[in-house]
This record gives structure tokens, sequence and C-alpha cells, in this order.
């Protein structure tokens, strides 16, 4: 994947400070030195913060793989001054599980950050592995419904009832061009970078990277000499999410700045999604759930007794 670090002829200076740029940002039409591309980036995350009323009094749990995203984030948040705690759930995905536990201690030890680690075969006695010989189901949306879920019950017994999140802006412009593409208008509610909570067992959720591009994330990664996971997931082939992020991206070379307006313009007035309908409650494991029995219950086709919590 590349970056946004770029050569400059002699003379070029930084939009911001007339220093010589390291970056550009054709999106944004600038060229950026190094620290002014950290201070557009701290700037994006401090506006979406503020947006979702979160100061930084308050103390802030952020979900890590060991990606990019998740470390970039972690390492913004603790750089604006919030006090932050990591929460990784680790899968048990040969190769790719140790290298991401690897990658956030690498990160979080010099920083002296605290994180817990939960693995998926304490939590739910078995790994993403074992579950995959028991389903069909494409294994991203497994991994996707079964994090989910243990996200939200790892929040609240951490102590939280807030969690921050990773995705960025082309995570969020992809899903909504996917949702747009398939008519999924039931799904346009959810669009939005703040989810409130609608149970008292489920916490909000915030995106605060949604204003920031991939490719600037990892800029961001390699100024703060930041090594996210290097390992792939095995899992990780033929995600549809995937092929939407492409298309944008075909998009984005020709006419720089349409990810970012194709997202805004459609959160443009838009205001948080509002509680829904009561919850009931998995009549297995007692999770907030629509259904009688809860998805990750279904899925483990669990028939008796709570999770290991
Ligand atoms: Fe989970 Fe898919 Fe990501 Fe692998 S690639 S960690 S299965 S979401």
């Amino acid at each position: 994947m590349n970056d946004f670090f770029a050569q400059f002829p002699a003379g070029a200076k930084c939009t911001r400070c007339k220093q010589p740029p390291d970056i550009r940002l054709r999106s944004h039409h600038v060229i950026y030195c190094s620290s002014c591309f950290l201070h557009y980036f701290h700037t994006a995350v401090k506006r979406a913060m503020r947006k979702f009323g979160i100061t930084p009094e308050q103390p802030v749990l952020v979900a890590v793989s060991g990606g990019k995203d998740s470390l970039a984030l972690w390492a913004a948040l603790h750089e604006l001054g919030y006090h932050t705690r990591g929460l990784h759930i680790s899968l048990g995905i040969d190769g790719f599980s140790d290298a991401s536990i690897g990658s956030i201690r690498r990160f979080a030890e010099p920083r002296q950050l605290p994180w817990a680690n939960y693995s998926l075969k304490e939590v739910l006695g078995c790994t993403l592995p074992e579950i995959r010989r028991r389903t069909r189901r494409k294994m991203c949306s497994v991994c996707g419904t079964l994090k989910r879920q243990l996200i939200n019950r790892l929040t609240i017994q951490e102590g939280f009832s807030a969690i921050a999140m990773g995705h960025n802006l082309d995570d969020e412009a992809g899903r909504l061009l996917g949702n747009m593409v398939r008519h999924r208008s039931e799904y346009f509610e959810r669009q939005y970078p703040y989810l409130p909570s609608t149970h008292p067992r489920l916490p909000s959720k915030f995106k605060p990277l949604y204003r920031l591009e991939a490719l600037e994330i990892l800029t961001y990664c390699k100024l703060n000499r930041i090594e996210p996971v290097a390992a792939r997931c095995e899992f990780a082939r033929g995600a549809t999410s995937h092929s939407f992020k492409q298309a944008l991206d075909l998009l984005e070379e020709a006419m720089p700045g349409t990810k970012r307006d194709f997202l805004y313009t459609y959160l443009e007035n838009r205001q948080p999604p509002q509680p829904e309908s009561p919850y009931g409650t998995c009549r297995f494991c007692g999770e907030p759930c629509y259904a009688d029995v809860c998805s990750v219950c279904n899925l483990l086709d669990r028939q008796a007794g709570p999770p290991n919590l």
C-alpha cells in the first residue's frame, strides 16, 4: 500500500507553514511538511471527538486489532491527551493472532498504555478456525458477528459505556456505496460515525477516524514509527467490501476528493440514529437481541448455559 510521501521540486513550500514539504494530499489540494501533516491529522480526530461530545477528561476504551487504523487511532487519542485503554480480542488464527498481539505490545509498552487481551477461546470456548469447521457462512461475516457482540459485552465488563472504533473514511464510504448499490435502505439509519447506546448492555460506538483516508492513516503510522501487524488473516480473501472500496479508489484517482465528498454530503444534516424499538433478551446467553436467540448463540448452535464471561 502506498502512502502520501512525495518528492517536491526545490523551492516548494508547505501550504501551512511554508517550510519544505514532505507529503501531498491531493484530495485537499495541499502539500504539508511532516509536522503540519500531524497537526492536520490530530485536528481531524479532535473535530470528530468534539462532534461526538467526548472531552479529554473522559477515559476512552479503544478497540485494537493490531492493524494500522486501530493503532493510529490509539496513538492520536493518546497524543491529544485522552486517557485510553486498549481492548483486543484474539481470534486464535495461526500466525495472525500472535502477530497482532505482538504489534499491540510493541506499540503499547513504550507508551505505557494499558490494554486488555481476551481470547475467543476463553470467552466462547472455541477459536475462529474451529468455528469455521461448523459453518458454511463467509468467515468475515461470522467474525464480524462475533466481534460485535464480544466488543459490546467486554466494553461493559471493562467498566466503559462507550468504545472508539478504528473505521476510517474509506471503510465508511465503501460501506455506504455497498448499501446504496444493494438498496439496503434499512442500514442507512446506522450509517453514522457515532452510534448511541440503545440498551444498558450495549455501549455507544464512535469512529474518530471517519474523516481520514486509509492512506493518510498509513502516512501517520510511518511518521510515528508505528508498526501495524504485517501478517494477513487467512480468511481475508474475497470480502465484498474491498470491491466497493476499490471502486471508490478508481474514482478518487480520476477525481481527487470524490470519496470524501461522497461520504460528507451523505452525512450532512443527518443526526445520530435514534434508539430503536426495545430489545429482547437471548434465552441462552442473556445478551440483548431482537429475536429469541441472539446471532452468536445461533451461530454456535448453543443450546444451554451462559457464555464463559
Ligand atoms: Fe475477521 Fe475477516 Fe478480518 Fe479475518 S479478515 S480478522 S475473518 S474480519
